[in-house]
């Protein structure tokens, strides 16, 4: 396993994280004895970085990892996980999760605590509500070591989000072909400038870029490689090669892909990749765009949308569902951010009132009022209100 240090506190960390959102599970809940298993064979061959949230396995994630912890493994790794900013209405909320979760975790101390899932409006809102000054508190008395903030949003936010708070460290959505999507390399740049740790999550996003046998087009591209290597592994190198990136978290449930993520981790260094390599990536990615239901590079430049609605939200999803054949965890996904859960604020893709003003500012020409139409014939029609009802347990309680 390789390790790289935060560069604030100096710790050292594995590259890859046990994300603990994805955990495997059988009828229907998490199968306890494979995935502490599994927890604890990576922690045995060195990870040292284990990240949940709160809504995980709706709410059980965190116990799981509490209890796959015990017996020494505690003190092993460093334990990471996040305030449900959605779900903050009140200064005292913040205290009330944390205490629960420390609780939930059976720990003393969060040793990376973030604020999960920002973005420019849920950011102001628990900012005005003194976020800032309850992680302040929380680190001084010792209920957490060091703060953070996860982000799915747009760039300007991002940089505004990094600038408000001496953060150790934030958490991206980072795979080659989210290079230009919310944060995206920039945004990674960004933060390391400030001296930030940067988590990146989704490095094969979803596990879209991992699943074998890829799409013929793309297959085609990496057997022109000298050297093979699985669709996984690629997705994984070109995360690690940045050297910005601190640790990429991978949602593990399988013993298998344990096992070779883990001899991925050994041996992928920062700009480790040659040329011709990082070339191979960089067609793979376009070719993606290709073959993609919707175009859309997820630039941003149509933002904001005077209907909320996020634009290159919608057409991800809708390329998850169409392209990458992730049907359910599309429909599901679409109603947890147009829904409001997070946000507070609906923006489904039928909000759209027309304006225009998003036609002239998208770089690859779509229309996307057309577009949205199509996501929300698709997207909004049978078994919405049963996803929202699912959502809201989800998210609400
Ligand atoms: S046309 Fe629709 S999607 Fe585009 S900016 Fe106006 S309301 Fe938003
Ligand atoms: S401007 Fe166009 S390509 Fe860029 S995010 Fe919006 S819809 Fe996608």
């Amino acid at each position: 396993m390789l390790y790289r240090k935060v560069p604030k506190t100096g710790d050292e960390l594995s590259i890859l994280g046990f994300g603990c959102m994805r955990l495997a599970q059988k009828d229907g809940r998490i199968d306890e004895e494979r995935a502490t298993g599994q927890i604890r064979y990576a922690i045995d061959h060195g990870v040292n970085y284990i990240d949940t949230a709160w809504p995980y396995h709706g709410g059980e994630s965190e116990p799981l990892v509490g209890r796959a912890l015990a017996g020494g493994y505690r003190e092993r790794v460093k334990l990471a996980t996040k305030l449900p900013a959605w779900m903050v209405k009140s200064r005292a909320d913040m205290d009330r999760f944390l205490d629960a979760q420390l609780r939930k975790l059976a720990t003393s101390r969060i040793d990376y605590y973030l604020v999960h899932s920002l973005n420019g409006g849920t950011w102001d809102r628990v900012a005005a509500l003194a976020v800032t000054e309850f992680l302040d508190r929380a680190r001084s008395d010792g209920r957490i070591v060091n703060a953070g903030f996860s982000f799915h949003g747009l760039r300007e936010d991002f940089k505004r989000i990094v600038d408000a708070y001496a953060w150790t460290f934030c958490q991206i959505q980072y795979n080659y072909l989210d290079e230009d999507h919310q944060a995206g390399t920039e945004g990674l740049k960004y933060a390391a400038s400030k001296g930030m740790a940067v988590i990146a999550m989704e490095p094969l996003r979803g596990g879209t870029l991992a699943v074998s046998p890829q799409p013929p087009a793309i297959d085609a591209i990496w057997r022109e490689a000298e050297r093979r290597r699985s669709p996984a592994e690629w997705a994984l190198r070109w995360v690690w090669d940045h050297p910005e990136v601190t640790v990429a978290l991978s949602g593990m449930n399988d013993e298998a892909q344990v096992e070779e993520n883990l001899a991925i981790a050994s041996g992928a260094g920062p700009e480790s990749l040659t040329i011709e390599e990082a070339g191979l990536v960089a067609r793979a990615a376009r070719k993606y765009r290709e073959i993609m239901k919707v175009g859309c590079t997820g630039c941003g430049y149509c933002q904001p949308c005077p209907s909320g609605i996020d634009i290159p939200g919608c057409f991800d999803l809708f390329n998850a569902f169409h392209t990458f054949g992730r049907k359910q965890e599309a429909l599901f996904l679409y109603v947890v951010r147009a829904g409001g859960f997070l946000s507070g604020h609906p923006a489904y893709a039928s909000l759209c009132a027309h304006c225009l003003e998003c036609l002239e500012k998208c770089p690859q020409e779509l229309q996307i009022p057309d577009l949205l139409e199509q996501v929300a014939s698709e997207f909004e029609g049978e078994g919405l209100r049963e996803r929202e009802a699912m959502a809201r347990r989800f998210f609400q309680g």
